[in-house]
């Protein structure tokens, strides 16, 4: 196509379209993305963005990385599907780079964060009726927790919001606050299966799990037989400057659950476990007819390699001590924060009561001077750009991000 043709081909679409022919369920912003490049992103205007947000922290290294694209087009050249009658060669060696690199000695694809959760979720079930403990099923979960849009993990979620005139919903989920072991103590009991929560909680406001408190869920989960499942939709793949946040906290989970990241931008997921717990997925158990394609692993093996390197971790390391200077910087100079938290490049900034539930404007503010800011709620600021940004593009950021917040004082 030449650029007459493309210009004429995107002039037949706009924002407006989205309210003629979508279902409801997203409000997209005013603008539409029409190409990335690293850590910046151009409308269908050609006006540029830095990118905070990385698609919610699934740009991982940014957008169209030379590796990805050139793992993309040459896989696409192979081989795209073979179906799960088959195995594959990009899905095994994915598979044993993650099981060298983590605690995992089994990997099971999907294709999304949900459907990694729910595999994980069916999976710890199974563990225990396949060993006669058919009457433990109880799942404990936590508030603010965001696990996924099926009918098992939004109901695992901690949002009431997200499941509302959904059910009946599946039974056996106990919800408690996060961080506090003494409700978990309290709760956590022989008839408990699994205890599932997000390290460092995303959707829910940007909120790391105590030392203490991931301690005392391993701690509980062994004696009482429980499984702990982790996670790491969103705060997996390097993003808190290890390849997965339970290194970071040292302690090890029986199942943990990733995607966004993991693909770069292509929709894979993965669900990780021991060889012991895995065995109860015989064949029949559980299946996906896209989960471990070779497009996605191939792509997903790219990212992989780029994420898990150590100079992307160090990045991720230094760009945060950066990122969150700059932010409570920003926050003393405007009174526009109360709290800055996070972890990597996963950071979120409470705001003030004054600047209460205004999250939204602060996105479209920041959208007006050229980058690309998330929120976690109504009242919590969400940065998470690729795993890659320079030093200057931050600094670019923030200095955007000043700009914007001036115009809210
Ligand atoms: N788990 C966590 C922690 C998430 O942040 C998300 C998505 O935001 C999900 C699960 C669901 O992932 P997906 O939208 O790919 O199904």
């Amino acid at each position: 196509m030449n650029a007459a043709t493309d210009a004429a081909h995107a002039a037949e679409v706009t924002r407006e379209t989205f309210n003629d022919v979508m279902v409801p369920n997203y409000n997209p912003v005013a603008i539409v993305p029409d190409r990335g490049e690293g850590s910046r992103l151009w409308d269908t205007s050609g006006r540029e963005y830095i990118d905070f947000a990385a698609g919610i922290a699934v740009s991982a290294v940014g957008h169209c990385h030379p590796k990805l694209v050139a793992a993309l087009e040459e896989q696409a050249r192979k081989l795209w599907h073979v179906s799960n009658l088959f195995t594959n060669e990009p899905a095994l060696r994915l598979a044993k780079k993650f099981c060298a690199a983590t605690f995992a000695e089994r990997v099971f694809f999907a294709n999304s964060g949900a459907e990694a959760n729910e595999a994980a979720l069916k999976l710890a079930r199974k563990y225990q009726s396949a060993h006669g403990r058919g009457d433990k099923i109880e799942i404990i979960a936590f508030e603010q927790a965001f696990h996924g849009r099926t009918l098992f993990t939004v109901t695992a979620g901690g949002q009431p919001k997200y499941a509302e005139g959904f059910g009946p919903l599946p039974g056996g989920f106990t919800h408690l606050p996060f961080n506090d072991v003494a409700a978990l103590e309290a709760q956590i009991s022989d008839k408990t299966c699994a205890v599932f929560l997000e390290p460092l909680q995303g959707e829910g406001g940007v909120r790391p799990a105590s030392p203490e408190f991931m301690q005392a869920c391993r701690e509980l989960c062994d004696k009482h037989g429980a499984l702990l499942i982790l996670d790491e939709v969103q705060c997996g793949n390097g993003r808190v400057g290890q390849l997965f946040a339970y290194q970071h906290y040292g302690v090890v989970p029986d199942i943990l659950s990733t995607a966004k990241g993991m693909g770069g931008g292509f929709p894979i997921a993965a669900m990780l476990t021991k060889a012991a717990i895995a065995e109860c997925f015989v064949p029949g158990t559980h299946g996906s007819t896209y989960g471990g394609n070779p497009l996605g692993c191939a792509v997903a093996e790219a990212v992989f390699d780029l994420v898990s390197a150590p100079s992307t971790l160090a990045n991720v390391t230094a760009r945060s001590e950066q990122l969150r200077a700059g932010l409570l910087a920003l926050g003393e100079k405007y009174g526009v924060f109360t709290e800055v938290r996070g972890l990597g490049l996963l950071m979120g900034a409470e705001l003030s009561e004054k600047y209460a539930g205004r999250a939204r404007d602060v996105v479209t503010a920041s959208l007006n001077h050229g980058l690309l800011v998330l929120n976690a709620g109504f009242d919590v600021m969400r940065f998470a750009p690729p795993l890659l940004i320079s030093e200057s593009e931050l600094t670019e950021g923030l200095a955007r991000f000043e700009q914007s917040l001036k115009t809210l004082v």
